[in-house]
């Protein structure tokens, strides 16, 4: 038996279409704040990467899938959306379109990571880039879209977190605050850490080793040394989300993944995953356009693991999708099996899901059938209901049965599985 490549995942109904009620809610959302989607490729020249995401970074260090083509360029299949979306914001111009511009993305990326809960090898996100716009109020909408989108699928226990990382500039100064505060413990760090030092020092802040946590959660947080022009754009993202009411909480020592960001930085915890699982990262990033090449423009923007997502996923949204009714629909002999996937159409229109039965069995084996798929309603239709023009319509809940003429049964049955008032 051939098996799935470490690390990938099949995703079977009927989880599936919890991931597709997700991604029609988040098409929904985030298109009500104009958002359109951008689809990408998969697969872009690993220099993107290593120059964005940045070299001493986890994931370029250590995370990609680097191969050579036929012709020996080096690609990467993407570890995250962000690099994609901003690549083909100069390539295509734009910046030429009135600004700012609004994206969003879902879609698989791919990163080579030690297997566990929450940890895959290829993972799905969902992500929204604002380009163009600098200001706090950018940042709020960003985060409100994000709030909407996660109260949309009736969560009410996930928690946003927010920092403020600086500018570039206030960099450089923190990294010396912190190595200063650090260096009489620079032995007791872990050997990643001992890495970071030199590559990477901002990383050490976001190790999960428990002696490195507990040696950094004694040190200057970088909100305490960035300019005035960063802490009065964050407070000001803070004011206007307390003004909307969005529950937020500072949490000093958050630093992302990746090196592009800076100022706003957030991630949204949930309490069932812990905080070493986030279920959405994101940030301000308003030199990621130019470092590449492109003109100055500002950009915000997230992405949600959907993996993560959907395993922590409310239940009653959960029921809400899975537990809609299931109309059967069997036909009796050849004869009716055409007329059956008439009247299916119908049902179909008419809003419902009304799978038929069509391996001919008898009216015993597809009533069992219809009661394993969970099945609300049985239509039965054979020689003599045809003739009639009736169908008999057997109530599976309540294990009643009438015949019913056949334009009347769309209603009928949409009225049985309590669709009647829609
Ligand atoms: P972590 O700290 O968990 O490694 P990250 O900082 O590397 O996360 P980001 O690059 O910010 O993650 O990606 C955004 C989101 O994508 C994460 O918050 C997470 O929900 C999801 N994600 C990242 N890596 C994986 C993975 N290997 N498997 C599943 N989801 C992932
Ligand atoms: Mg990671």
């Amino acid at each position: 038996m051939i098996r799935k490549v470490k690390g990938t995942r099949d995703i079977l109904p009927p989880e599936s279409r919890l991931w597709g009620a997700v991604e029609a809610k988040a098409r929904r959302v985030f298109e009500g704040f104009g958002y359109d989607e951008i689809r990408l490729p998969v697969m872009e020249p690993t220099e993107l990467f290593v120059r964005t995401v940045g070299e001493g970074t986890d994931i370029v260090s250590k995370e990609m899938y680097t191969f050579a083509d036929r012709k020996g360029r080096s690609l990467t299949l993407r570890p995250e959306g962000t690099a994609g979306v901003a690549r083909a914001f100069i390539e295509n111009g734009l910046g030429q379109r009135p600004q700012p511009m609004r994206l969003s993305y879902m879609g698989p990326m791919f990163r080579y990571e030690k297997m566990q809960r929450g940890r895959y090898r290829q993972f799905s996100q969902i992500g929204i880039e604002l380009l163009g716009a600098s200001t706090p109020q950018a940042d709020v909408e960003v985060l409100l879209a994000l709030h909407t989108f996660l109260k949309a699928l009736e969560f009410d226990d996930l928690v946003i977190v927010l920092n403020n990382l600086g500018d570039p500039e206030d960099r450089d100064r923190f990294i010396k605050v912190l190595k200063d505060e650090l260096m009489p413990n620079r032995e007791k760090l872990c050997g990643d850490c001992r890495r970071r030092w030199t590559e990477n020092p901002l990383r050490i802040l976001d190790c999960k080793v428990e002696t490195c946590r507990e040696l950094v959660a004694h040190t200057t947080p970088v909100a305490d040394v960035v300019s005035d022009e960063a802490r009065t754009h964050v407070d000001a993202v803070a004011q206007g989300l307390e003004a909307l009411e969005i529950p937020v909480r500072v949490a000093p020592r958050l630093v992302r993944g990746l090196d592009y960001y800076l100022r706003t930085v957030f991630e949204v915890i949930s309490p069932a995953l812990g905080e070493d699982t986030v279920i959405c990262g994101g940030g301000r990033y308003d030199r990621l356009i130019s470092d590449l090449g492109g003109r100055a423009v500002p950009g915000i923007g997230f992405a949600i693991g959907e993996d993560r997502l959907i395993d922590v996923l409310p239940d009653s949204f959960k029921h809400r999708v899975l537990d809609v009714p299931v109309v059967a629909v069997l036909p009796l002999g050849d004869e009716a099996a055409g007329s059956a996937l008439g009247l299916t159409v119908q049902l179909i229109e008419g809003g419902l899901r009304a799978p038929a039965e069509v391996t001919g069995r008898s009216l015993k084996a597809s009533l069992k059938w219809a009661n394993k798929i969970g099945a609300a309603v049985a239509l039965i239709l054979g020689e003599s209901e045809i003739e009639k023009n009736q169908v008999l319509v057997k109530d599976l809940r309540e294990g009643t049965q009438e015949a019913v003429a056949r334009d009347a049964v769309v209603e009928r049955v949409r009225r049985l599985v309590g669709e009647g008032d829609s």
